[in-house]
């Protein structure tokens, strides 16, 4: 029996998750770490302290999967995106806190950089915003003594997540990163897949600090010098987390798309060999490169989807656990007139209005509780329905089902919500640890634990289909009554 370990490096907790090659999970790990607000709108890891956790999880799934860490084949790392991390060659010592996705800190370098922004799409497929790794670097570089000192004496080492857990696996052997989260920084050429030496000119980061960029899924390193595992087990396999659930769902054909529901929702499009420009504010980003072939994405999020039923819970008191939302939505046969659209942190894809707010609307004297967590839910759907829309635009590429995962994916009505307003089948699968199951299928494959993708796609397994139940004029009416309420957000 073959034993593939995932390493899901996420944004609010590390986890490791031991599969065998039947896709069992034998062992999981988990542990949370401090999320560190210095200002508003600031977000800081600290990397030694996401170390410690990595090492904590892989100790605690091997134990409960009663292995030893010499039965691991191989090991796979999937990870928050864009988080920037700065350290040095000699020490290994990070510089400076990790920066996180969320951190706004960069809004004022990049309004300065807008004029660019035709550029940045071009090469990129990217916005110019806070979120991407480049202007974290650029930060650094100009605000941590410690790091611009490190990049003249030619010491200092960039990288993403993925880079710097790699790193440190290989005892500072390996500087490298796969080509879905270097495609996050904007310094890569999405079309070369290369680092682009005018946007890093542009961003002012010296080419010697980035690592190299390699494959998905190949053998990178092996482990030195780990206190949870013994040297010499290869780390084969890399994506971010929303390429690697892509991954994970068995989306390898063009046009196969993927939903996560969790606080907010991420929709992935796999695109094939072309990097689709997007017209209707999409970002285009490589899903993987397997061998020598890239495969590009469409991608498109709303930053609140399960937090709509958060904030049910515990904004308003409706209900003491999320998934008591579906019965209490259930309860009524619609939602009796009311909508209601989550943009409660502003409207992401394809808005893009961060000034946007949260809105109920068509309230009535008989309007319930219940009429009222139908609409949230009616709302989280009906936001992936107009991001599959723009992604069918773009792309010129009909959606032939969604496949979902993500804590939200459980909710039975949602998901029937989802199949009426997008008029396609829903799939779940029954695994919907589907980001790691993605960073395990790429390291399981560059050492032969799994043959090929057709191998990977019998492994899949389906837990339930949701097919479309309404007409086509009810749909045109809550198309319409969405719109209606989306232009007064
Ligand atoms: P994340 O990885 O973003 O923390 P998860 O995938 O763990 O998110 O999903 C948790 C989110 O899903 C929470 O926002 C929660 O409100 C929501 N959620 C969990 N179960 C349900 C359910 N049955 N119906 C609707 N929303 C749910």
């Amino acid at each position: 029996m073959s034993f593939v370990l995932a390493i899901d490096q996420g944004t609010t907790s590390s986890r490791a998750i031991i599969l065998d090659e039947k896709l069992n999970v034998r062992g999981v790990g988990q542990k949370e770490f401090t999320q560190i607000f210095p200002k508003p709108g600031w977000v800081e890891h600290d990397p030694a302290e996401i170390w410690y956790t990595v090492e904590y999880s892989i100790r605690t799934a091997l134990e409960n999967a009663g292995l030893d860490g010499s039965q691991i084949d191989a090991i796979g790392i999937t990870n928050q995106r864009e988080t920037t991390v700065a350290w040095e060659s000699d020490t290994h010592k990070a510089l400076y806190n990790a920066i996180v996705w969320q951190c706004g800190r960069t809004t004022d370098i990049c309004a300065g950089l807008k004029h660019r922004e035709p550029l940045f799409r071009q090469k990129t497929g990217l916005v110019v915003d806070p979120y991407f790794s480049g202007t974290k670097m650029l930060w650094m570089l100009e605000n941590v003594p410690k790091v611009k000192a490190a990049a003249e004496h030619g010491t200092l080492r960039f990288g993403t997540i993925d880079c710097f857990l790699l790193y440190r696996l290989t005892d500072g052997s390996v500087h490298a990163t796969d080509v879905s989260n270097a495609s996050r920084t904007l310094l890569m050429n999405i079309n070369t897949v290369a680092w682009d030496g005018e946007l890093c000119d542009i961003l002012r980061v010296p080419m010697g600090a980035l690592p190299r960029i390699v494959s998905s899924s190949e053998v990178y390193g092996h482990t030195r010098g780990m206190e949870s595992l013994p040297d010499g087990i290869p780390i084969s396999g890399i994506a971010g987390d929303q390429q690697a659930a892509l991954f994970g769902q068995a989306g390898f054909e063009d046009g196969q798309a993927k939903c996560t529901y969790g606080t907010g929702s991420f929709l992935l499009m796999n695109t094939g060999k072309h990097a689709v420009p997007s017209n209707t504010g999409l970002l285009t980003t490589i899903a993987w490169k397997l061998g020598g072939e890239v495969t590009y994405a469409l991608e498109g999020s709303s930053f609140i989807a399960g937090a709509a039923v958060q904030w049910l819970r515990d904004g308003l008191e409706f209900f003491h656990s999320a998934p008591q939302v579906e019965a209490l939505a259930a309860s009524v046969p619609d939602s009796g007139g009311v909508v209601m659209v989550p943009a409660l942190v502003g409207l992401g894809a394809p808005h893009w209005r961060p000034d946007a707010r949260g809105l109920i609307c068509g309230i009535s004297r008989g309007t319930t509780r219940a009429h009222i967590a139908r609409a949230v839910l009616e709302g989280i759907a009906m936001q992936q329905y107009e991001i599959i829309k723009a992604m069918e635009t773009d792309s010129g590429i009909s959606l032939k089902q969604l496949r979902v995962d993500g804590g939200a994916s459980a909710n039975n009505l949602l998901m029937q919500m989802q199949a009426d307003f997008l008029d396609r089948t829903i799939v779940r699968p029954k695994m919907i640890e589907t980001t790691a199951l993605g960073a395990a299928f790429l390291a399981g494959l560059a050492v032969g634990v799994w043959k090929d993708l057709d191998e990977l796609r019998q492994t899949w397994r389906v837990d339930r289909e949701f097919e479309p139940k309404i007409t086509a004029e009810e749909r045109e009416g809550y198309v319409q009554r969405w719109k209606d309420a989306v232009s007064r957000a």
